[in-house]
């Protein structure tokens, strides 16, 4: 039998269930549908390795999103339905392979002084770096929580900051330039390099110029963000707000055609048959690359169906998930620290080496790009006692020689270079300390979750236009698809991939826009702050 509701929203990932969120606090009534049968997308956690060994699937930090009104404003009172973060210290550690180390602290003072121990010029440009940032961070702040603008809306916003031309160049230069102008000494150049590719970037390329000022300040700020209970309490909170507010959730729910009539979204289908009706709009959270084949023929325009074709995957990740026998400790300079997360990068030749093996389809094992994480230091819940998760990921293309299919030959391989280059870092660790491992090479991610389209997490970027997310195609209007009622959120939306959220929040305010509805009228009943 088909149902109707206001709002039919597809997928359970963050952004999803964010804008589902807001649609529902606007007394909208809402289904969201999920094909898996558990909600979050890459936001999920599950036990991969043993029992009560609780692994975050994919995301683990939930920096990105503590700058997102729904957390830094609580605009719908989420922080009650039992969303906590811990903000560790340190943030991070980035140990060489020669016993030297830097670490980030959560105060930046302190930061500074460590990156100073090797250069006293490159210690006073961090502190330097971190206040040009609170110059520009508003200027970011407003481009993320709106819809793209246009090229000339874009060029006047940048110039028109406190820093003028020189935050148009910023924006539009490589983090790779705007590292080497400001530093010097080889072991700030890799701690600088390692922190700006945490959103899995290509970072010598145009347009990431500001991730060293956003990425460092960030974490300097919020720490490496850790949900307590794992990456899964977000979509598990916002289910909870969803469904108290009258939304309706179902997983195990594959939405396999979005319905159209009259060149307007009018409900979905899903594989066992169900029709759910909309009577204002459908949301997907869907890749952009999955919508066509979801829209009878014809509903999307050739030269629109051009542009989905030519979507760019991004750098694309390897993930080792271990159950451990205890935690990490690293080499540090006269010492050991536990850290929730570390970095390895030997240098800036290494980064190059990762970067150009990338774009060759080669796999790098020598001196990989390293991040690991263990969330247990700080979470206690997500291990048996005294028990730990570690998540090691390195930079791997999706595309080997010989096609993907070669990962599933490839992987074993791939994570033993990946400890041999782990476990020296540590003082601690050996082999026999791993209890379970679950390896997912890029061909895995995209098997897990459609919308890691190429293995990559973060979504990708389209060929249009120079500005990233600026919008899939020419005929497109933001999250407005060529569809009419039909809205496209998720990390193929502006401002892109990461656990931030603001894709679904933009999404459901174009949304509430269209049906006349302030958002601001909205979260003025709800917030908490
Ligand atoms: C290994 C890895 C590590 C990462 N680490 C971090 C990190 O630490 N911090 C961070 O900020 N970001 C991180 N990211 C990126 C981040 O996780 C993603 O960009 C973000 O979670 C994407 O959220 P989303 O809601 O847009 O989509 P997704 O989380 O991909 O969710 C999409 C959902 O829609 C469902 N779906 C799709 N099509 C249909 C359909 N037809 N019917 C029903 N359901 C459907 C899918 O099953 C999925 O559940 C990482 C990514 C990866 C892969």
């Amino acid at each position: 039998m088909d149902e109707a509701f206001d709002i039919v929203v597809v997928g359970g990932g963050h952004n999803a269930l964010v804008a589902a969120a807001y649609l529902a606090s606007a007394s909208l009534s809402v289904a969201v549908l999920e094909r898996c049968a558990a909600l979050g997308g890459d936001a999920a956690t599950e036990e991969l390795t043993l029992p009560g060994f609780r692994h975050d699937v994919a995301a683990s930090a939930h920096t990105v999103f503590q700058q997102n009104p729904i957390v830094r404003d609580d605009d719908l009172g989420l922080l009650s339905y039992g969303l906590r973060y811990q903000r560790p210290d340190p943030v991070f550690v980035l140990p060489f392979a020669d016993g030297e180390s830097i670490v980030m602290h959560r105060d930046p003072d302190r930061t500074a002084q460590e990156i100073g121990r090797y250069d006293a010029r490159d210690g006073a440009a961090y502190i330097e770096l971190l206040a040009q940032w609170r110059l520009l961070a508003p200027l970011q702040g407003e481009e993320r929580s709106r819809p793209p603008m246009t090229p000339e809306e874009f060029a006047r916003h940048w110039r028109g900051g406190p820093l003028g031309d020189e935050g148009l160049r910023l924006r539009m230069a490589s983090a790779v330039e705007v590292i080497r102008e400001r530093f010097s000494h080889p072991r700030v150049l890799a701690f600088l390099y390692w922190a700006s590719t945490l959103t899995f970037e290509a970072i010598d390329e145009a347009g990431t110029g500001l991730l060293p000022f956003s990425l460092t300040a960030g974490r300097q700020q919020y720490s490496w963000t850790t949900p307590e209970g794992g990456s899964g309490a977000l979509p598990d909170a916002l289910a909870r707000l969803i469904t108290e507010r009258g939304g309706r959730i179902e997983t195990r729910a594959d939405v396999t055609s979005i319905l159209v009539a009259g060149g307007r979204a009018t409900g979905v289908e899903t594989r066992d048959g169900r029709r759910f009706l909309a009577r204002h709009a459908v949301v997907t959270g869907q890749h952009v690359t999955e919508l066509p084949e979801s829209l009878p023929d014809g509903a999307i325009d050739d030269e629109t169906l051009g542009y989905i074709r030519r979507w760019k995957a991004g750098l694309t990740m390897f993930v080792a998930h271990y159950a451990l026998q205890r935690a990490p400790r690293y080499r540090v300079r006269g010492g050991e620290q536990a850290a929730v997360a570390m970095g390895a990068l030997a240098s800036e030749e290494a980064l190059e080496r990762n970067l150009a093996a990338f774009r060759l389809g080669q796999v790098t094992t020598h001196e990989p790009f390293l991040l690991a994480i263990n969330s247990s230091l700080v979470d206690p819940s997500r291990a048996p006692q005294g028990q730990h998760t570690l998540k090691l990921i390195s930079i791997q293309p999706y595309g080997l020689a010989g096609g993907p299919a070669r990962w599933d030959h490839e992987k074993e391989g791939v994570a033993r270079a990946m400890l041999d280059a782990y476990l020296p870092l540590t003082t601690n660790l050996s082999r026999g300390d791993i209890l379970a491992q679950a390896l997912e090479s890029p061909l895995d991610l995209e098997r897990r979750n459609g919308n890691n389209f190429r293995g990559s997490g973060h979504g990708g970027s389209s060929q249009f236009g120079q500005y990233g997310y600026y919008r899939p195609a020419p005929r497109w209007n933001a999250y407005r698809t060529p569809v009419a009622a039909l809205y496209l959120t998720g990390s193929t939306t502006h401002p892109g991939g990461s656990v931030s959220g603001f894709p679904g929040r933009n999404a459901a305010q174009a949304v509430l826009a269209d049906l006349g509805i302030a958002l601001e009228d909205v979260t003025a009943c709800w917030r908490r702050s």
